[in-house]
């Protein structure tokens, strides 16, 4: 019965509508835009009922929450990346949730994580976080920086490269926002041009609640949603996201 359907439930299936309207007017296939759920202080009940009717990909930032919440996700078959800063002390615990990690930005993490999956004789598939709104509060590599650091990750066997993220400069005004999408999927068209071996750019992890229209229409294929399904979190952001 319709009305029964959740409150949840229902901005859920127009998200998903939505997509792929917007997938047709930008003449993208009806699938290439997968939704993640971004579940960070989203009590357990909620992402059950998520998983209940039928989502699959979920993200979350902090390490201690995603091994709190991991049992539920084992008796699903629903997956989780990791989209936060990763503390170099908190790869351990990460790799054995998390099935992507959307936010490698330096050598040493990408150092420490080839370590602890080397040893699991595991492989990690991972995107590199670009700083593409020139703010500091943000994680990500500098654009100039980002080829150096795609070249000195590659080599490292279990880490494989499938593509780029970031977050948009926070504002209500696409014409800030959106240069920040576009720079990340010219970025990636600059690394797929260099073809360094084992590096793929098959993914653009980019778009929010407030920013996903923008990010489809400049190329996500991954888009992070949050508040606009679960509804307001409890914590602010810079809890997430502390300044650097
Ligand atoms: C919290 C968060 C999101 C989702 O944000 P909403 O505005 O709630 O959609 C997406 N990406 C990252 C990295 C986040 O930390």
């Amino acid at each position: 019965m319709d009305s029964l359907k959740s409150e949840m439930k229902k901005r859920y299936d127009a998200l998903q509508a939505e997509i792929k309207t917007l997938c047709l007017k930008n003449k993208r296939p009806l699938d290439s835009v997968k939704l993640m759920l971004v579940s960070k202080t989203v009590p357990v009940e909620r992402i059950q009922e998520a998983i209940d009717f039928g989502h699959c990909l979920f993200g979350e930032n902090k390490v201690q929450e995603l091994s709190e919440k991991e049992p539920i996700f084992r008796a699903s078959n629903a997956e989780f990346h990791f989209i936060g800063h990763l503390q170099t002390n908190k790869v351990k615990k990460c790799i054995e949730h998390a099935s992507m990690i959307h936010s490698l930005d330096r050598l040493s993490l990408a150092l420490e994580l080839d370590k602890h999956l080397q040893k699991l004789g595991k492989t990690m598939d991972i995107l590199i976080q670009v700083n593409t709104s020139k703010e500091t509060s943000k994680f990500g590599v500098e654009p100039d920086g980002l080829l150096k650091l795609v070249r000195e990750i590659a080599p490292l066997s279990s880490l494989k490269i499938k593509g780029l993220m970031t977050l948009a400069k926070f504002s209500s005004e696409e014409e800030i926002v959106r240069p920040c999408f576009q720079l990340l999927r010219e970025l990636s068209a600059q690394v797929r041009n260099e073809g360094i071996p084992g590096v793929s750019m098959s993914e653009l992890s980019m778009g929010m609640s407030s920013d996903y229209k923008i990010a489809i229409q400049e190329g996500a294929t991954i888009i992070r949603v949050g508040t606009a399904i679960f509804g307001k979190r409890n914590l602010p952001d810079s809890h997430y996201w502390p300044e650097t």
